[in-house]
């Protein structure tokens, strides 16, 4: 292999938000569902179609009236019709950031493009070979531990990498060397390129170009005198060209961890502990972020009257330890529980710390 190719997965979870809930309620195993709109209330579309629910011919980001008369209609010749679920985003999303902590924990790099979609670059592997046993113990993790099945692609650039991540759903895994990007892409519908949508795909189709490899035919001119500006984009994709580039998230400017009590409390032992663990979560956080030092310690206080009050404090040096930042974050917290900063010693509700000015 070539020292510079790059190696990029796409990782996307199947039917997400209907596989969570497929999950959490046995009585749902092997039923069609849909996660969306209220049906009963007739605007609004689909988030997610679960594979019963995909035979039905019910689509992402189809409107829910739509989904319903198909539910209906499948209703009507004796199959079972479609459970339709208003969604637990909350939920999700905490699958979701514990499904992309471990990756984090195992990739030095990820893009994540949704909640339940990430580029992995996976060039520090050295091989497809290895990058491809590195993606299936991710896929064994996740079904280990959430019973949960996501699909990956793996190739050369993005572009390939999801075109691929799609290619063996549910539960794939589909690797394309750089040396058989043509012969993976020829036999695709023009429709597996991301970007053609339906219209697109009828312009072509027109044409009489209804595979990527009828349109590579082509030359880029063509392309641009059907499509314009467009055009020219997709003779970059279906020759496989793409960027391998993956976008990070800009690093926190601060990191912190809040907890609201079981029962307001004045208790000083009991407030001093969980702003200890509060501390260790966050010094847990600093660290992963890979921050050498920390300036700024702030600590807030809210009380049972729903106000908060923050106290802060910039050290004299940057500071780098856990026990410095429990030692600074308990010198602010005291105050609040006296009368120095709660003189009416109402009880405490929520606290929080946060360390900022990283190094
Ligand atoms: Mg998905």
């Amino acid at each position: 292999m070539k020292k510079n190719t790059s190696i990029i997965a796409h990782l996307d979870m199947d039917a997400f938000f209907a596989a969570v809930e497929e999950r959490d309620t046995p009585r749902f195993a092997g039923q069609p569902l849909v996660v969306g709109a209220d049906p009963h209330r007739g605007r609004g579309v689909v988030s997610t179609a679960n594979y019963p629910a995909r035979r039905y011919g019910i689509r992402s980001a189809m409107p829910i009236s739509q989904a319903w008369r198909r539910s209906e209609n499948a209703r009507l010749q004796g199959q079972p019709p479609v459970i339709f679920l208003s969604g637990n985003y909350k939920k999700y999303s905490l699958v979701s950031e514990s499904i992309m902590a471990y990756i984090q924990t195992r990739i030095p790099l990820i893009e994540q493009t949704s909640v339940d979609e990430a580029y992995l670059d996976l060039t520090f592997t050295g091989s497809f070979a290895t990058a491809q046993i590195l993606c299936q113990e991710i896929k064994n993790y996740i079904a280990r531990t959430q019973r949960l099945t996501a699909s990956v692609g793996i190739g050369p650039n993005k572009l390939i990498a999801k075109i691929a991540s799609d290619f063996q759903k549910p539960n794939g895994l589909t690797v394309v060397r750089p040396e058989k990007v043509i012969d993976f892409l020829n036999p695709l519908p023009l429709r597996a390129i991301p970007g053609v949508g339906p219209k697109t795909e009828q312009v072509l189709l027109q044409l009489g170009l209804k595979k990527v490899c009828d349109a590579t035919q082509l030359p880029q001119s063509a392309l641009e005198s059907i499509l314009g500006k467009w055009g020219e984009a997709l003779f970059k994709k279906i020759h496989g060209q793409g960027s391998a580039t993956l976008h990070a998230p800009a690093p926190p400017l601060s990191v912190g961890s809040q907890t609201t009590f079981p029962l307001d409390t004045l208790s000083a032992m009991y407030v001093v502990n969980q702003l200890f663990a509060r501390c260790e979560q966050v010094f847990r956080h600093f660290n992963r972020h890979g921050f050498h030092s920390f300036r700024t310690v702030v600590v807030t206080a809210r009380f049972n009257d729903f106000t908060t009050a923050s106290s802060g404090r910039t050290l004299p040096r940057p500071a780098n330890t856990l026990a410095k930042l429990k030692k600074s974050s308990l010198q602010l917290l005291l105050p609040f529980l006296d009368n120095r900063r709660n003189p009416q010693l109402r009880p405490l509700r929520l606290i929080g710390v946060r360390v900022e000015n990283f190094n």
